[in-house]
């Protein structure tokens, strides 16, 4: 459904953030984008829904395809228009409308007579959102903004939804909920979703494939039982030493030559 390859992202001219990145996302799947901080995952999500302009980034090398036509060219509202939804970092609700009006904002595209139907099944999804319906969502706790986030995008209909670290900040019950959600869109409805996530583990868990990133190229790629299983995955990205003690200096050098080794 969605097919990058080569591309490359410059920040202000000057900063290289995502290089010669290639990555598959099939139609009904749940691809994960792993990889730390800085490592160039949310420049990927931007680059494919447009909106890398206001941070004066751009795209200076190679493509991006969604249902085998460019996206190169097109316009960050067409892109929505053409299915595809896109939940950034920090959920960004409209923090003084209420519930109900900010899914009925994400619904625009659409249009006003398939809201109120579309607002049931998403409170269908997020049960624990349906009684806050009126309240103003600057008040909901941060996970509860998140389902509202995911519940806007959802409002559109889109067939790909870019999830950008919908963990983050939250409990750990909270973003059991959250993801169980994401499974349920793909295994329900069908949606085609690419997850970015610190929290390798989790997105590992949902995923059906899994891209990992570190400073702005893939290092690594596959199914989820061969990330699970793959010695320097478990190593730097889901804390598990084989020891169980605590790193020394030599470890620290080792983990720099592997991280090396890795990129
Ligand atoms: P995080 O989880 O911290 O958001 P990430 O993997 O999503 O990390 P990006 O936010 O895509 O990483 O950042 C990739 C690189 O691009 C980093 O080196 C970052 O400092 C740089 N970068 C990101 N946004 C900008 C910007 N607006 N201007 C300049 N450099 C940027």
């Amino acid at each position: 459904m969605l097919n990058i390859t080569n591309l490359q992202v410059f920040y202000d001219n000057a900063v290289e953030a995502v290089r010669d990145v290639s990555l598959n996302v099939p139609e009904g799947k749940i691809v994960a984008l792993l990889g730390s901080n800085g490592a160039g995952k949310s420049t990927v999500l931007k680059a494919i829904s447009g909106v890398l302009y206001p941070e004066k980034g751009e795209i200076t090398g190679g493509s991006i395809t969604y249902l085998d036509k460019s996206l190169g060219q097109v316009a960050p509202y067409q892109i929505v228009r053409q299915g595809i939804a896109h939940v950034p970092e920090g959920r960004r609700l409209f923090d003084t409308l209420s519930v109900e009006e900010n899914l009925i904002m994400g619904g625009y595209v659409r249009g006003a007579a398939e809201a109120p139907a579309m607002v049931e099944e998403i409170f269908g999804l997020f049960p624990e959102v349906r009684v806050h319906r009126q309240r103003i969502s600057g008040y909901l706790s941060g996970g509860q903004q998140q389902m509202v986030a995911i519940g806007r995008a959802l409002m559109g209909k889109p067939r790909l939804l870019l999830l950008d670290e919908p963990s983050l900040g939250l409990a750990p019950k909270v973003i059991a909920d959250i993801f169980q959600a994401i499974a349920r869109l793909r295994d329900e409805f069908g949606m085609t979703v690419l997850l970015v996530e610190q929290n390798a583990r989790l997105a590992i868990s949902v995923s059906d494939y899994g891209y990992i990133m570190d400073r702005g190229r893939v290092v690594l790629d596959g199914p989820p039982d061969q990330l699970l299983e793959n010695d320097d995955v478990r190593e730097f990205y889901l804390g598990v030493q084989g020891s169980g003690e605590r790193r020394s200096m030599r470890d620290v050098k080792h983990y720099k030559r592997r991280k090396r080794w890795l990129s």
